[in-house]
């Protein structure tokens, strides 16, 4: 394949965040961007790191430090080959990123981490992550009050209680368990590779009512896929359900940050360059493929290129080749503060809406899950939307959480809250429903290669999956 060298201008992040002044809320000032920087310059458990990569002889570039850029990276450096991961943000992380404010642990969007993740399990260090549990289920408002979604295998007596609750009828919790048996018989590889139906498609053939399917699959998968209609590939839903099954829903201790920050913190920190946006690739030089950074300088690949970057990001360098699927899957997470006593409940449990109404999809209290999530006294609000809201300005944004919570939690309670931040997240995931091919080959071209969730699936696993696939291309390609 040949791909012309190319110096089209990359645009900035999909990503921002927006914390305005509002009249009757006090609200937090933006964080100084300089203040986030991760120091990888502390401790690297490498015993002899591979020598210091110069810019005219870099190895191995991977362009992007999101988790499958560190992926990568992590292969290359167990296999003692010399590279150079660049970053353009002033952290790794990519999406997984948390701001420490005010002694508020912020994640850039709500995420959970499940610890059956395959792939994670071979590269993270559960007990330094030092990992908190949320209950296994969920509360869902409906009809005015909440109601228990309880995983039976680990909450027999909650599940049997909630059997005859309306979130569902007594079969579609039979059909839940036998679902549950249906994935676990099969592996990882089959489930991601076999047939494809949307995921909505899926649940009506098993034969959900459609009380359970707007009552709990909407809101709960939905909030997963940022995609309430549930039209995102069964694989990707049965892929999830299994490791649901399988695992915890978890957040580290101090933030979804410490997931990229202990990958970074393993890799030699001379290998890392923050802060440098590639612009352009010249993939048919004689001299090897050559990297050019958006502030002039150029770096010389000797042993090959992996593009770790977004699916849009790498269109645009690699000429168009192939198409971004649209929508892209969007989300806004409101973060507000509240005295400890005055936390509503203690449970760390999700709360979704299956009252079919309303802007909320899901909400929870991180310091429920883990308390080092704000400063001592202080509990933690965490709500999210779907889809991004562009044309409803911050204020009217909190204004309409702010009063639709008031009727699941009550107005005095609600009315107490401190609205901190807002994060509007234009690209949380790409568009995965069907067709999709979640085993994309990452050649592009000889030495040329790609990664990133949207060349496998939409997750944490999925993204550290395709760092190391690509890694595995490069080495099968002989190229060194
Ligand atoms: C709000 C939110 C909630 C989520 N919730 C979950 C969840 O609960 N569970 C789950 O498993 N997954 C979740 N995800 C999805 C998961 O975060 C992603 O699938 C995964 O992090 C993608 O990693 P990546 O490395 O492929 O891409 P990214 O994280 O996007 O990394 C790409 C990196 O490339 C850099 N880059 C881009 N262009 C350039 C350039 N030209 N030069 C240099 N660098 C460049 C970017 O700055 C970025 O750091 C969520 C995502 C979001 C945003």
């Amino acid at each position: 394949m040949s791909l012309a060298a190319l110096s089209f201008p990359l645009s900035s992040s999909a990503f921002h965040f927006s914390s305005s002044n509002f009249k009757n809320l006090n609200c937090f000032k933006p964080p100084n961007a300089t203040s986030q920087q991760i120091p990888l310059n502390l401790s690297s458990p490498n015993e002899n790191p591979s020598p210091s990569p110069s810019l005219n002889k870099t190895g191995v570039i991977v362009v992007g430090a999101g988790l499958a850029g560190l992926a990568a990276a992590t292969r290359l450096q167990a296999e003692n080959i010399p590279f150079l991961l660049i970053e353009a943000s002033d952290a790794v992380g990519g999406r997984v990123r948390t701001d420490f404010v005010d002694g508020y642990t912020l994640d850039r969007g709500f995420q959970i981490f499940i610890t059956a993740y395959p792939e994670a399990q071979k590269l993270l260090d559960y007990g330094a992550l030092d990992l908190q549990r949320f209950y296994s289920g969920a509360q869902v408002f409906y009809d005015g009050r909440f109601h228990t979604v309880a995983d039976p295998q680990r909450h027999f007596a909650d599940a049997i209680q909630s059997l005859t609750n309306p979130i569902g009828s007594v079969v579609d919790k039979l059909l839940i368990g036998l679902t549950r048996i249906r994935v676990l018989t099969q592996s990882d590889y089959e489930i991601l590779t076999a047939g494809e139906v949307k995921t909505i498609d899926l649940l009506r053939s098993i034969g959900f009512s459609d009380s359970i399917l707007d009552r709990f699959f909407r809101p709960f998968f939905g909030g997963i896929f940022f995609d309430r209609d549930l039209e995102t590939t069964s694989r990707l839903f049965n892929f999830v359900f299994r490791c649901l099954a399988l695992g915890d829903n978890t957040l580290p201790k101090d933030g979804i940050s410490a997931i990229p920050k202990q990958l970074a913190g393993k890799l030699n920190p001379n290998s890392i360059k923050l802060n440098s946006r590639v612009a352009s690739i010249d993939y048919n030089s004689e001299k090897g493929i050559v990297v050019n950074l958006d502030n002039g300088e150029s770096l010389r690949s000797d042993l090959g290129v992996i593009l770790a970057i977004e699916e849009f990001e790498a269109v645009k360098i690699l000429a168009g080749k192939s198409e971004v699927k649209v929508p892209v899957r969007s989300t806004v997470c409101l973060y507000f503060s509240v005295d400890s006593d005055k936390i509503p409940v203690r449970d760390p449990v999700l709360f979704l809406n299956g009252s079919g109404r309303g802007i909320v999809n899901n909400m929870f209290f991180p310091t429920n899950v883990s308390p080092f999530y704000a400063p001592p006294g202080k509990g933690l609000v965490s709500v999210s939307l779907i889809g991004v809201y562009d044309g409803v300005n911050d204020e009217e944004l909190v204004e309409r959480v702010v009063k639709e919570l008031s009727e699941w939690f009550g107005e005095a309670c609600v009315g107490s809250w401190r609205y901190l931040r807002m994060y509007r997240v234009g690209f949380a995931q790409p568009n995965q429903c069907p067709p999709t091919d979640l085993m994309k080959d990452p050649r592009v071209g000889p030495g040329l290669y790609v990664c990133g969730d949207y060349t496998t699936n939409a997750t944490f696993d999925g993204a550290l999956v395709s760092g190391r696939r690509a890694v595995e291309a490069l080495l099968n390609d002989r190229v060194l």
